[in-house]
C-alpha cells in the first residue's frame, strides 16, 4: 500500500468511528514513556495485516527502567502475547502498547499521563540488548506511527546495526542518514569491486544487511523509481530544485514516482540488485546534476 492509499484508509477508518473524545481534530499528543528519546528502530507500516513491517517504534532503554503511560487512559490488557509481556492502554479510540513490560496493573485500572505502569524486561525482546517497543493502534488492528504523536520532543536515531548515526543536524537543507551502520566505502576515486575499472565512486556505501528499512534523508518528491543494470532497483528523491538523493541496489521499492515523502519515510529495503558485491546501501547526493560527496550533507 502506498502512502496515499494508506492516508485514505486512515481517513475512512476515522470517519467510521463515532465521535470519540477529542478526536475530531486529530489525536492528543503523547508524552514520552521514558526520560530519553533514543529511537533504535522506526515504525514501518505493514502492507497487509500479516505482512512484514515494524508495528511501532523501539526506544533504547535498560532492563528495570520504569515505563510511563503516554497519555491518560484505562488498562485494556496486560499479559503475554506470543510469549512477550504486553501492557495495552486505551485512550479514547486509540491504544498504546508497551513491551516487554511487567506491570502490577489490572485490566480496568485507570492511569494518568506519565504514571508509571511497569518496568522494562530484558527478554524476550526483538532488539539486540534491551528496548521498549511502543505501539499505537486504532480500531481492530490498524497500526499508526507513534512518532506522529511524540515528535514534539527532540529525538535521535540510533541503529541496531552498528555505530549510532549522528543526531539529526539542525542546519537548513541538511540530510539525515538513510540507514544506520558503518560507511564501508567513501565517495571518491576507487577501483570498482566488480568491473575492476578505476572510476569515481559516486556515493557512499553503508554496510547493512539485506532488507534493512531505508529512510528518506529529507522530505521531498519521488522523481524516479527505476531498475538499471548498474544501480539495480533505485529510488530518486528531489528535495528542492537542484538537490536530489538516490538510494541504490534496493531489494524493494516502497514508494512510487510522484509521491511526496517526509524526512525519515521508509522508501524501500536495502539489497544487492545491480552491480553490487553484497548487501549494502549506495547513497548518492546529486547537486545541480553532479554527484557530490554525501558526507558533507550528513
Ligand atoms: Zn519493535
Ligand atoms: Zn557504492
Amino acid at each position: 500500500m502506498n502512502r496515499r492509499s494508506f492516508l485514505v484508509l486512515v481517513l475512512v477508518v476515522a470517519s467510521l468511528v463515532p465521535n470519540g473524545p477529542a478526536t475530531a481534530g486529530g489525536s492528543e499528543p503523547w508524552i514520552w514513556p521514558l526520560p530519553w528519546h533514543d529511537i533504535r528502530q522506526r515504525f514501518d507500516k505493514p502492507e497487509s495485516a500479516y505482512g512484514p513491517g515494524h508495528r511501532g517504534v523501539d526506544l533504547a532503554a535498560s532492563v528495570g527502567d520504569p515505563v510511563r503511560a503516554v497519555a491518560a487512559g484505562r488498562v485494556a490488557f496486560t499479559g503475554p502475547v506470543a510469549g512477550i509481556p504486553v501492557v495495552t492502554i486505551e485512550h479514547g479510540r486509540e491504544r498504546s502498547t508497551y513491551q516487554p513490560v511487567s506491570s502490577p496493573l489490572k485490566v480496568g485500572d485507570s492511569v494518568a499521563a506519565g504514571q508509571e505502569i511497569g518496568t522494562l524486561l530484558g527478554s524476550p525482546s526483538h532488539c539486540a540488548g534491551s528496548c521498549l517497543h511502543l505501539g499505537r493502534v486504532v480500531g481492530k488492528d490498524d497500526y499508526l506511527d507513534p512518532l506522529e504523536l511524540l515528535s514534539s520532543g527532540r529525538y535521535r536515531l540510533i541503529s541496531p546495526h552498528g555505530k549510532p548515526p549522528a543526531p539529526p543536524a539542525s542546519g537548513n537543507g541538511s540530510l539525515d542518514r538513510p540507514v544506520g551502520g558503518p560507511v564501508t566505502s567513501a565517495f571518491g576515486m576507487r577501483v570498482h569491486p566488480v568491473t575492476g575499472v578505476r572510476k569515481l565512486h559516486d556515493g557512499i556505501d553503508f554496510g547493512v544487511s539485506c532488507g534493512t528499512p531505508v529512510h528518506a534523508a529529507a522530505a521531498g518528491t519521488v522523481v524516479r523509481r527505476s531498475r538499471s543494470a548498474a544501480y539495480g532497483k533505485r529510488i530518486v528523491i528531489r528535495h528542492r530544485p537542484g538537490l536530489e538523493t538516490s538510494y541504490n541496489h534496493l531489494s524493494r521499492q516502497s514508494v512510487s514516482t510522484g509521491e511526496r515523502v517526509g524526512r525519515g519515510t521508509v522508501i524501500g529495503r536495502s539489497g544487492n540488485t545491480g552491480l553490487s558485491t553484497g548487501c549494502h546501501l549506495h547513497f548518492m547526493v546529486v547537486k545541480n546534476g553532479h554527484a557530490v560527496n554525501p558526507s558533507k550533507f550528513l
